[in-house]
This record gives structure tokens, C-alpha cells and sequence, in this order.
């Protein structure tokens, strides 16, 4: 029997949900996820976001990536996985880096957890220098975070089609800084879980 990962409810799942997309959340859970699905362009390269940064959102990325319920790794792609392997296919994955002794603390990676739902090759070339938490940051002060992401470029060896990766993106300061220390001859794509960039850009209209 199958059940919710989220709100632990018995799943009426049909047998092609449960072995083909192995759909770990039921449809009042999924439904919470306001998808939207933006391509936008950040640095003249192509960003792709899933959802809207909702409460909802908000609160299950809380409980996994504060609170350590290291299950919630698989509810986030949930349906669109098969979908995002086709779309990406032939690339590599490069997680936004943490701050190494946060991960160390937690146990785990919370932005590489999530992405190995999809079952394509993860480059860490990336680290974070610096415990700089963006949110606590005025935008003067988000811009140095360029200055707390160091890249191993040998690692990079091989790999032509990267993929960036990151759960949230406000500013997009981090995938920025990303991009910039990548070598130009990269073919670049990124890929956001969940943003709130569009609803402040309509804000602001
Ligand atoms: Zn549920």
C-alpha cells in the first residue's frame, strides 16, 4: 500500500502512476504545487522554473533542508521527472553549492538529493566558501556572494552540456555567479524548482 509522503494519506494511485512515474505524493499534495513551468533568461542564458514559490513550497523545503526529514528528497520532481530527463538529456548536472559544514551538519547535500531523482551524472565543481545566507543579505550585499563561490574547473573535464541546478532563486545572484566562472565554451542551461520571480516582476508592473 502506498502512501503519501507528505501528509501520509493511503494512495488510490492506478497501477501506471505507481510503477512508471512512482508518484510518491497524492493528488491533494500535488495539487498544492503551483507549477508553472517560466523559461526566462538570466545572463542571456536559458532558466527554466517548475514552480511558483508558494507557502506550501516554502514550508516543505523548511521541513526538509532545516528540519533534516531527509524523506521530502523525493517530492519535489515528483511527476515531472521523466519529463525533465527527456528535456535535459545528453546533460550533466552542477548542483548550486552549500556551504560545506552546513551540509556536514545536515548529512547530506539537500540540492543534489533531490536532482539524483533523475538519475543523470552530477559534477560538484563548486563550493561555497563562506556561510552566506542570501535572505539575510541586502541586494548590495547578495552581489558578494560572487566573491564566496570558488570553481574547480578540472572537473569539468569531458563535459560540455551543463546543467545548473539550485531549489530557490530570488535574485538569481547565485546562478550569476555560477555562470560567470564557468569556462565560455560550455553549452550553459539552468534549472530552478520553485522561484517567486515572476509574481515580483508582476508586482512591479
Ligand atoms: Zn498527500
Amino acid at each position: 500500500m502506498a502512501r503519501c509522503l507528505l501528509c501520509d494519506c493511503v494512495m488510490d494511485l492506478t497501477l501506471i502512476n505507481l510503477l512508471i512515474q512512482k508518484q510518491k505524493l497524492c493528488s491533494h499534495c500535488l495539487n498544492n504545487f503551483e507549477i508553472i513551468k517560466a523559461n526566462i533568461k538570466v545572463d542571456d542564458i536559458q532558466v527554466h522554473i517548475l514552480y511558483s514559490y508558494n507557502d506550501f513550497f516554502r514550508e516543505i523545503l523548511y521541513q526538509y533542508k532545516v528540519n533534516y526529514d531527509y524523506a521530502l528528497k523525493d517530492c519535489f520532481l515528483n511527476t515531472h521527472i521523466n519529463e525533465l530527463k527527456r528535456k535535459y538529456r545528453g546533460f550533466v548536472l552542477i548542483p548550486a553549492p552549500s556551504y560545506y559544514e552546513a551540509d556536514e551538519k545536515r548529512g547530506f547535500n539537500h540540492v543534489e538529493e533531490i536532482f539524483k531523482n533523475l538519475n543523470m551524472r552530477i559534477i560538484k565543481c563548486f563550493k561555497k566558501t563562506k556561510d552566506f545566507k542570501q535572505t539575510e543579505q541586502s541586494y548590495e550585499g547578495r552581489k558578494d556572494i560572487q566573491k564566496c563561490i570558488k570553481i574547480d574547473k578540472s572537473m569539468l573535464k569531458g563535459a560540455n552540456k551543463l546543467l545548473l541546478v539550485d531549489d530557490v532563486a530570488t535574485s538569481f545572484s547565485t546562478i550569476k555567479s555560477m555562470i560567470r566562472l564557468l569556462p565560455p565554451d560550455k553549452q550553459i542551461k539552468v534549472l530552478i524548482i520553485a522561484s517567486n520571480c515572476l509574481k515580483r516582476s508582476n508586482d512591479l508592473q
